[in-house]
C-alpha cells in the first residue's frame, strides 16, 4: 500500500446553505500514515468535523479524492462504504453516542456483531477493550450508570475494537477535565503505537502537542503543518543534525 492510512488528495466540500454556497473544506491535501497520530486545530466553523466525516466515508467530498486503506472512495458501492466504515474505522465522537439500552461491553461489542462476527466472541473482545481501558469492573453497567470520563472511555474501546485501521475522534476530551482528558490521549496514542492512524480535532494546545503532527485549518484551508514540539519521544527518535 502506497501513502498512508487515511489519504486526502485535493478535496474540497461545498454546501448549499438556501443559494449561498458555504466551502467547509478547500483543496485539502493530507496523508496519515500507520501509527500516527495527526492533531486538527482551527477556529469554530473552519471545516474540523467536514474533514473528519469525509475521511470516515459517512460524506463524499465535492470534489478530489479520499482512499482509505489505499482505497478510493469514489470507487467504492454504498455496501462497500459501509462495509469498510465498520470494519476499518472508529469514531469517537463528543456526545460520545453510546446506546443507552446497552451495556459498556454491549456498546463496545456492537459494530463487531453488526459485521457479522458471533455474539460470544464479540463480547470477548468488548471485554478486552474494555480491560485495556481500565473498564472491566464496569462492563456491565449501562451508560447512564457511568462518569463523563468512563463514557468516553467506552466510546474509545469501541472505536478500538477489532482492527480497525483509522481511528477518527471529533473533540474526545471535550467534556473531560485535564486528567480524564489526558487518560484519552494516552488511550489513542497507545492504539497508533499498535499501528492505528488517528485524526483529533481538538481546541487544547497540550493535548494537541502528543500527536505527530498538527494541522491549522481556517476557512477550510490547511493554513500550517507544525512538527511536535520536542518531548522525550522526539529526543530519542531524532538524531541530532550534524
Ligand atoms: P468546525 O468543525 O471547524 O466547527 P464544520 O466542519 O462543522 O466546522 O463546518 C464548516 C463550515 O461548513 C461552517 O461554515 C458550517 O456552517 C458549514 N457546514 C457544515 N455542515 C453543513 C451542512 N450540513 N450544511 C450546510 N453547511 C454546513
Amino acid at each position: 500500500m502506497s501513502g498512508g492510512v487515511l489519504e486526502l488528495r485535493g478535496v474540497s466540500k461545498t454546501y448549499l446553505d438556501g443559494s449561498d454556497e458555504v466551502h467547509a473544506l478547500r483543496e485539502v491535501d493530507l496523508v496519515v500514515e500507520a501509527g500516527k497520530m495527526v492533531a486538527v486545530m482551527g477556529p469554530s466553523g473552519s471545516g474540523k468535523s467536514t474533514l473528519l466525516t469525509i475521511a470516515g466515508a459517512l460524506e463524499s467530498a465535492t470534489s478530489g479524492e479520499v482512499l482509505v486503506a489505499g482505497q478510493p472512495l469514489s470507487s467504492m458501492s454504498r455496501d462497500d462504504k459501509s462495509r469498510l466504515r465498520r470494519r476499518a474505522i472508529g469514531y469517537v465522537f463528543q456526545d460520545f453516542n453510546l446506546l443507552p439500552g446497552l451495556t459498556a461491553v454491549e456498546n463496545v461489542a456492537l459494530p463487531l456483531e453488526l459485521d457479522g462476527t458471533k455474539a460470544g466472541k464479540a463480547r470477548a473482545a468488548g471485554m478486552r477493550a474494555l480491560e485495556e481501558l481500565g473498564l472491566a469492573d464496569r462492563a456491565s453497567r449501562f451508560p447512564d450508570q457511568l462518569s463523563g470520563g468512563e463514557r468516553q472511555r467506552v466510546a474509545i474501546a469501541r472505536a478500538i475494537v477489532g482492527d480497525h485501521r483509522l481511528l477518527l475522534a471529533d473533540e474526545p476530551t471535550g467534556a473531560l477535565d485535564s486528567t480524564n482528558g489526558e487518560a484519552v490521549m494516552r488511550l489513542i496514542l497507545a492504539a497508533c503505537k499498535r499501528g492505528m492512524a488517528a485524526v483529533v480535532v481538538t481546541h487544547d494546545a497540550q493535548l494537541a502537542s502528543w500527536a505527530d503532527r498538527v494541522l491549522f485549518i481556517r476557512d477550510g484551508r490547511v493554513v500550517d503543518r507544525t512538527s511536535p514540539r520536542p518531548g522525550p519521544d522526539s529526543l530519542l527518535a531524532e538524531e541530532p543534525a550534524r
